[in-house]
């Protein structure tokens, strides 16, 4: 019967080392802040707003909202992007996204200053995942689940690690971020030939592939590791995963919840970056 890896324990522990990291930096007069750049009224948006700003207040990281109307064009975003740039007293941008369709997103995303970019989205930032050079975060969920491994005390060094899903949001950087742990990774993605069997040989499957429940006993075998990255609201008022827990969980020895899982350390992790960003930039 799988262990079943909460990310509670994981985000608690996380978000005490960025309180304490805060507290040092309030106490040489630096006040790491967090801009939310918001358009339009999304009810997803306005959720992950509330809860980022109750967290970030929480360990004691300020955060500024700036909230763009729906027929916000690209230039105009551009502009607000610049300003945030050039602003000394913010020190990490969160852009919520998707934005509406008449705005250029990956421009909008590449206007953020790298050293600001706390949610890797920026060319730079995956540039630095890609190398391994250090100097751009990771994009928050890819590191969520590196946190995960390492506070479950799974070191991924010469394990065969499957990643399924490919977006420069999950699949791609975690693969990265894996391979850097010297994890034997492969990528798989919608043109994959044989999935299960790729899967089942693994000893580290990451569900990412944004399908709710397609990884279950066919795609999973003994003593595995498993990482839940998906999130759908399956229509019956619950939440549930890329993952078929009633197969998965009498068969692999971890299992990431959902809700409860992946998704509950990536605003730990956001946040983390958002005081190791402060820190860079104040120069403490
Ligand atoms: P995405 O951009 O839609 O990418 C999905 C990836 O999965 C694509 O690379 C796609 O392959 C692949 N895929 C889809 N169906 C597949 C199949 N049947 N077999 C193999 N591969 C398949 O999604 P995303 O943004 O990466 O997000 C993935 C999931 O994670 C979503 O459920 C999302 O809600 C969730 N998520 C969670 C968090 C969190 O904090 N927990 C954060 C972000 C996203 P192709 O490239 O070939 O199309």
């Amino acid at each position: 019967m799988a262990i079943l890896w909460k990310g509670a324990p994981v985000a608690t522990a996380i978000n005490e080392r960025t309180a304490a990291e805060v507290a040092e930096l309030a106490a040489n007069g630096v006040q790491p802040s967090l801009a939310i750049v918001r358009v339009g009224e999304r009810d997803d948006d306005l959720a992950y707003e509330r809860m980022a700003i109750r967290r970030a207040e929480a360990v004691g990281i300020r955060i500024v909202r700036h909230v763009a109307p729906p027929d916000t064009s690209t230039e105009e975003m551009r502009k607000l992007m610049a300003c945030l740039n050039a602003d000394a007293s913010v020190h990490g941008i969160l852009l919520l996204r998707p934005l509406p369709p008449q705005i250029d997103e990956a421009c909008i995303c590449n206007a953020i200053a790298p050293q600001k970019d706390v949610d890797g989205v920026t060319s730079s930032s995956l540039a630095s995942v890609f190398t391994g050079a250090g100097d751009g975060f990771a994009p928050c969920t890819a590191a969520a689940c590196m946190a995960l491994l390492s506070h479950y005390g799974v070191d991924p060094a010469g394990r065969r690690a499957v990643v399924v899903g490919r977006s420069l949001v999950v699949g791609r950087p975690l693969a990265m971020l894996l391979l850097q742990a010297n994890a034997t990774v492969t990528i798989c993605h919608t043109r994959t030939r044989d999935l299960e069997g790729i899967c089942r040989q693994a000893d580290i499957v990451v569900a990412a592939a944004g399908k709710p429940r397609m990884i279950g006993a066919k795609h999973l075998s003994a003593g595995q590791v498993v990482l839940d990255v998906g999130i759908h609201d399956c229509g019956d008022g619950t939440i549930c995963g890329d993952v078929m827990v009633a197969e998965a969980e009498p068969l692999v020895s971890a299992l990431t919840p959902v809700p409860g899982g992946v998704g509950s350390v990536t605003t730990a992790v956001l946040l983390q970056h958002v005081a190791q960003a402060t820190r860079r930039q104040a120069i403490v």
